[in-house]
């Protein structure tokens, strides 16, 4: 009885140090993936002087301290993005030379933010988001990867169906900018022939994975007759971030206006339980303080 009491602590202890192991590693491999010093890299210009980038004193976590990804997928239904996890660091500077075609957030002469959720469907996490959505009588905008919309064509039609906006977020998630112009066309063209399959019209919007897009990649995609749509608010939820950190980010950058990034499916073995948790006090934050919910198409006044 006394060696069952002993042993099983002691394989408890293993197991966590085992799952620390884990999940060191996968950090490890995705710094390599981080564009730290890529002058090209596109994003949220507004991010770039968030207090938690450039302030080691803020009151928030860095993203290099964002806590590890929970072990142990909940969609592991749904195909992996191919160019890994969402990015720790973004890097960057708008160019208003873009400013017609790269959007971080919209007019701020009234109280509205648009909720976007990105790299579903999958059947777990972007159903319970939905829930939510519905039962507070709020639409939001969906940036879909392609090959998940392949996998799960029901979850798409789902969103549509509840009067939310879609958007084109690549075929299966790369880094454009280590892609050629070719590839990059087949990325969009192939989910936007998907997308169109499934909803009856072309997307126009289309968010780059990691909001990465060199000036040249912006101009292709533009000339593809896409609006380009990054953020203005980013909740690093696909992090595991705690719901409080998540908050945390939302305060300190939410404004009238505002493009607010959160996910409907994560990487693998990245759990959302925090962003459905989360999702629900942010909007009732919002509520509160007299705001209305829009989607992407509203906000920037710009065909769906
Ligand atoms: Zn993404």
């Amino acid at each position: 009885m006394s060696k069952f009491l002993v042993s099983v602590p002691l394989v408890g202890l293993s197991l966590l140090l085992i799952l620390n192991g884990c999940s060191y590693q996968r950090d490890q491999g995705k710094s390599n993936q981080t564009p730290t010093n890529n002058p090209l890299v596109m994003n949220t210009g507004p991010n770039v002087n968030s207090p938690n980038v450039n302030n080691p004193n803020a009151n928030i976590p860095s993203p290099s301290n964002i806590p590890s990804p929970s072990i142990g997928s909940k969609n592991s239904d749904v195909p992996d993005l191919s160019g890994g996890s969402e990015f720790k660091t973004r890097n960057g500077q708008h160019s208003s030379r873009f400013s017609n075609v790269v959007f971080y957030e919209g007019p701020n002469t009234s109280k509205v933010v648009a909720l976007t959720f990105d790299d579903g469907p999958d059947t777990v996490y972007t159903n319970q988001i939905l829930n939510i959505l519905s039962q507070n009588g709020v639409k939001a905008t969906f940036f879909i990867v392609g090959l998940r919309a392949q996998a799960h064509p029901e979850m798409v039609s789902r969103i549509a169906q509840g009067g939310h906006a879609i958007g084109n977020h690549s075929w299966d998630h790369p880094d454009l900018v280590k892609l050629t112009p070719q590839t990059i066309k087949t990325e969009i063209i192939k989910t936007d022939e998907l997308l169109n399959s499934i909803l009856g019209y072309h997307p126009q919007i289309f968010r780059p994975p990691y909001g990465a897009a060199s000036s040249n990649d912006v101009q292709l995609i533009s000339s593809m007759g896409f609006k380009i749509i990054d953020w203005s608010v980013d909740t690093r939820d696909w992090a595991g971030t705690p719901p409080e950190t998540i908050m945390s980010y939302f305060y300190k950058e939410f404004r009238p206006g505002g493009i607010i990034l959160q996910h409907c499916a994560g990487g693998k073995n990245e759990r959302l339980d925090n962003t459905v948790i989360a999702l629900t006090n942010m909007i009732s934050v919002l509520k509160t303080q007299g705001y209305s919910f829009v989607t992407i198409p509203q906000l920037l006044n710009i065909s769906r």
